[in-house]
């Protein structure tokens, strides 16, 4: 089987946040399943050039947007035998940042048309397109609406990944027939119309075979008003045709004995702390094993719990405590953090930029690692820290549900700490209980992060769930 990824990031390449992860890491793990994946991506501007220099030119087409015809240059690198393909159109993707540009509705109009157009010329054909959020939602609706009676695509069948239902892609009628080309007909309730707007996202949902989400629970979830983000009622209708996968990370490339990034590889409690120490001591914090290292890595936007940990910032603090956190996002988050880390030279570090590095450095030095989410479709983060022996304090939502069992000292199940209602004080108490063990039992401790890091949330299990799943639509074509 021939399956072909469209996405909009594949780390190393392009990365910002867990989508990047995901679209670099299935695919491996669904070639040990010998299911041949090729993914295709924007060629964005910022893009390095130790990449951009490996590319080679596979062709040139023009991709019909509207009534125009617009460059696409396909390139290529081969990787571990995968093929990634990048399109190129400079006028659309050579720009710094990946999304969040007022024609984000064209460039991805362009892209998914590119990604149909492109096909005929890879040299495949796919059996299923494999969609992930809303920037490749368009691909569905097109193939149906343009394709569907060309004999090279007729049978190819689609798959719709939500990553994040929050992220729709929600543009003016007009992109239908201005960019996408296709009739009013689908704009209605059960089509791509969206409270008088077209939904990126609602186009895949109408229109691929099947639907997943990164979660069991997230795919629950989404089919309440909740969590639904206004799409729950749809969803609920095509319920049959939803399932939830859980995300797995890549443990060869998240690897504390071999990471390079880190100060010192580890497979121990102690080569930890070593790294604890060197972390302390290059962000300037005071170095000083005893004292607890809480950290985030995160995009900071308000479903990431953000608004919770600033409420009892204060309260954290009389902790006596470390507290480390790396990201960016909204302006209002970056500057309350740094404000933070003025205000506490001696406990908070604040760090707005995106750093790979920084953050296996992280990861590998804190002792807990706080993850209060609103709302998580499978959460990323709290996997890297189990592997790198850092336990998690979660809200149990989505895949942080499915992921973190909480600690039951009488039982001793469990891999981490959690907490049910999106409130700052029952966060607060779940850090305090959290502290507790760090502080009166470190045997114990110490036992829960080597445990942790050797727990197994590699890709397989969740690989041979997608394969069982294109196999599946496999069987519609024969
Ligand atoms: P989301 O996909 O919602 O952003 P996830 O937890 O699924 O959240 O994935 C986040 C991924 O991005 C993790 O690999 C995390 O380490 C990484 N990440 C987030 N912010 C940063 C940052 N500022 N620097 C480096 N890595 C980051």
């Amino acid at each position: 089987m021939n399956i072909l990824f469209a996405a909009s990031e594949c780390a190393p390449y392009i990365k910002t946040g867990g989508l990047g992860d995901v679209i670099s890491a299935l695919p491996k793990a669904l070639l040990n399943q010998e299911i041949q994946v090729s993914v295709i991506l924007p060629k964005y501007g910022n893009l390095s050039d130790s990449y951009r220099n490996q590319l080679e030119l596979h062709r040139i087409i023009e991709v019909p947007v509207g009534w125009r015809k617009q460059y696409c240059g396909i390139e290529k690198i081969v990787k571990n035998g995968i093929t990634i393909y990048f399109l190129d159109n400079e006028y659309y993707f050579k720009r710094y940042g990946s999304y969040g540009f007022y024609d984000d509705g064209e460039r991805f109009a362009f892209f998914s048309r590119a990604v149909l157009e492109a096909l005929p010329h890879l040299g495949i054909r796919p059996d299923v397109i494999h969609c992930h959020d809303w920037q490749t939602g368009p691909i569905p609706l097109l193939l149906h609406a343009h394709y569907s009676n060309h004999p090279f695509y007729k049978g190819i069948k689609t798959v719709f990944t939500i990553h994040n239902l929050r992220y729709q892609g929600i543009f003016s009628k007009s992109v239908l027939s201005e960019l996408l080309d296709v009739s009013d007909r689908y704009f209605h309730i059960d089509g791509v119309e969206f409270y008088g707007n077209v939904s990126y996202m609602k186009a895949g949902l109408a229109f691929a075979d099947r639907l997943t989400t990164v979660s069991p629970t997230y795919s629950k979830e989404i089919q309440t008003t909740y969590y639904g983000e206004q799409l729950d009622g749809f969803i609920r209708k095509r319920k049959s045709d939803l399932l939830g996968i859980l995300n797995g990370i890549d443990q060869s490339s998240y690897n504390p004995v071999s990471d390079s990034s880190l100060f010192e590889n580890y497979d121990s409690y102690e080569g930890k702390i070593r790294n604890k120490k060197l972390l302390q001591e290059e962000i300037a914090l005071p170095v000083n094993e005893s004292i607890p290292v809480i950290s985030m890595i995160t995009r900071l936007v308000d479903q990431k719990g953000i608004d919770l940990v600033l409420h009892v910032f204060n309260e954290m603090m009389k902790q006596n405590i470390q507290f480390i956190i790396l990201g960016t996002g909204e302006y209002r988050y970056e500057k309350a953090f740094r404000e933070l880390a003025n205000r506490y030279p001696k406990q908070v570090s604040a760090t707005n930029k995106f750093d790979e590095a920084l953050s296996r450095k992280i990861y590998a030095g804190s002792d807990l690692f706080l993850m209060p989410s609103q709302f998580e479709p499978c959460g990323i983060g709290q996997l890297l820290a189990f592997r790198y022996g850092t336990l998690p304090i979660v809200r149990e939502t989505g895949g942080l549900k499915d992921t973190v069992i909480p600690y039951n000292e009488f039982t001793n199940q469990g891999n981490g700490f959690s907490f049910t209602n999106y409130n700052a004080h029952d966060m607060l108490y779940t850090i305090e209980r959290a502290l507790w063990f760090y502080r009166f039992q470190p045997k114990k401790w110490k036992e829960l992060t080597e445990k942790a890091m050797k727990l197994d949330f590699s890709w397989e299990t969740s690989a041979k769930a997608y394969k069982e799943l294109y196999e599946s639509l496999h069987v519609l074509n024969v």
